[in-house]
């Protein structure tokens, strides 16, 4: 991995060099955009807090102001136009037998976390795609993995400490606070700022990762539930040409009576015999291993592997989540667009994720179909095509990922996220002036 790469990878910027407080100009001119670079952000103001007591400082003094995670998102969610601020200092991981939890401090990334946790004997219920994001980042905006029995990695969530507008620290928990407390997890940067974040954590296991290629649409059609039941967790992609899947990821679980075998064909895909990278002519290096060999949990579920350059790179993507039993009907409606798609993609991706409770999260009270498209950086022609994506999906009453692109207007975001006026109450008793609200917010949350 070449230098640049990795400091895109590693999301915000070099510690050592940190001046105390607030980034350099230097070192700002380097976080002044999201990690894909096509985002770029309205201040030059970064906060460096270093304990939670300079977060509380921070959070009275300022305003406006936002959290910022590992800068991964692709759309302004994270931006703000008086402060953003960074809780990297704040990586403390601390694993509680008794409860099976662990606490981590919000600038940790699910990199730092994972094999952490597996030294210790634990582990997460799944990851996403890339370990490169931060646990408060990911689980503000309900970012998932796959898997039919596997909600977003939000719903690892037990308790969260977040500094309210007051510059009060305040702790929710799922125990005690109830329906409050599925509101404050999928929060979309808006209630405060996460200064530390509880999780479930399972035992450890070990898993292993198999690829087929091509397998037919009509296939998925008359067998999703066994293709999507086939692993703990499974990835479809897709070009949307040739009415096929160019490649399905299965990810198990290796438990005692796991075969070593693996059946040279699945559904009539054929087992791939080299490493692939789900985008056509990138490295398969940079993908965690595959054809079987077990490993940790944490080093085959995401795709990607740490300190290397999940997925292009130099890309956008969107995505949205529609009822899992109505996902096929789904996948056939955006199939009419291939030739309006395919021509600005490098790939789709197709999961499932469980329902949740989480007020904001798009897969509140519905198991989901994700359907997914890394775009490539062209973003006149994907403005174009979103819309009819929308449009498709429209009847599904489609929830699209916050941290993604979309066009979807806030009077369409209303009635399919419907605990909406439920969670602008919990913002204005949190943020009753409105000091975390930025133009994401007021256009999507405020806006209908
Ligand atoms: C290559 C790539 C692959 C991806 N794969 C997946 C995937 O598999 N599944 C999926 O669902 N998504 C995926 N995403 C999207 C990604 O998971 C989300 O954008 C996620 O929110 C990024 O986390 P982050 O740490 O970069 O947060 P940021 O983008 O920095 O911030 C996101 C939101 O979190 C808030 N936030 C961050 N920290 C705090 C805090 N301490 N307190 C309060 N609010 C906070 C911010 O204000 C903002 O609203 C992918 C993105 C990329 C670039």
């Amino acid at each position: 991995m070449d230098k640049r790469h990795f400091l895109k990878a590693s999301g915000v910027f070099v510690a050592s060099t940190i001046l105390s407080g607030r980034a350099s100009s230097e070192q700002q001119a380097s976080t002044r955009t999201n990690w894909a670079g096509n985002y770029t952000y309205s201040t030059d103001r970064l906060d460096l807090p270093k304990t939670v007591g300079e977060v509380q400082q921070l959070v009275k003094s300022r305003r406006p102001l936002k959290a910022l995670g590992a800068s991964h998102s692709f759309n302004g969610i994270a931006d703000s136009t008086g402060d953003q601020i960074s809780l990297q200092y704040l990586d403390h991981m601390l694993v509680d037998p008794t409860s099976r939890t662990v606490t981590v401090g919000a600038g940790v990334t699910y990199g730092q976390l994972a094999p952490y946790l597996h030294g210790q004997g634990y582990a997460l219920h799944n990851l996403a795609s890339l370990p490169h994001i931060s646990v408060a980042g990911a689980c503000a905006t309900g970012t998932h993995g796959s898997g039919n029995k596997n909600g977003n990695l939000s719903t690892a969530v037990s308790a969260t400490e977040i500094v309210a507008a007051d510059g009060e620290a305040v702790v929710l928990s799922r125990e005690r606070d109830g329906d409050r407390f599925q509101g404050a997890v999928v929060a979309l940067g808006g209630l405060g700022v996460v200064t530390s974040i509880t999780l479930d954590v399972q035992p450890t296991f070990e898993m292993r990762q198999v690829v087929y290629e091509n397998l037919s649409m009509d296939q998925l059609e008359r067998h999703l539930d066994n293709i999507f039941a086939s692993g703990y967790s499974v990835s479809l992609f897709t070009d949307w040409q040739n009415h096929r899947i160019t490649q399905v990821w299965i990810k198990s679980r290796i438990e005692p009576r796991t075969s070593s075998e693996l059946p040279a064909e699945f559904f009539g895909a054929t087992l791939a015999h080299q490493k692939l990278h789900p985008l056509a002519g990138h490295a398969a290096e940079n993908c965690t291993e595959q054809m079987g060999i077990s490993g940790p949990w944490y080093e085959r579920l995401p795709h990607f592997r740490m300190n290397f350059t999940p997925s292009s790179g130099a890309e956008l993507q969107s995505e949205y989540m529609v009822p899992r039993d109505r996902g096929y009907e789904a996948i056939l409606a955006v199939e009419q667009l291939r030739d309006h798609v395919t021509p600005h993609l490098f790939i789709s991706e197709l999961r499932t994720v469980d329902a949740d409770n989480l007020w904001m999260s798009p897969c509140y009270q519905r198991p989901s179909m994700a359907i997914h498209f890394t775009w490539k950086p062209e973003w006149p022609a994907v403005r174009k095509v979103l819309p009819m994506i929308e449009e498709k999906l429209a009847r599904f009453n489609a929830r699209p990922h916050w941290a993604k692109l979309f066009t979807m207007s806030p009077t369409r975001l209303k009635p399919v996220y419907g605990r909406l006026p439920d969670f602008q109450a919990l913002l204005a008793h949190y943020d009753p002036h409105g000091k975390f609200r930025n133009d994401f917010l007021n256009a999507n949350i405020y806006g209908g």
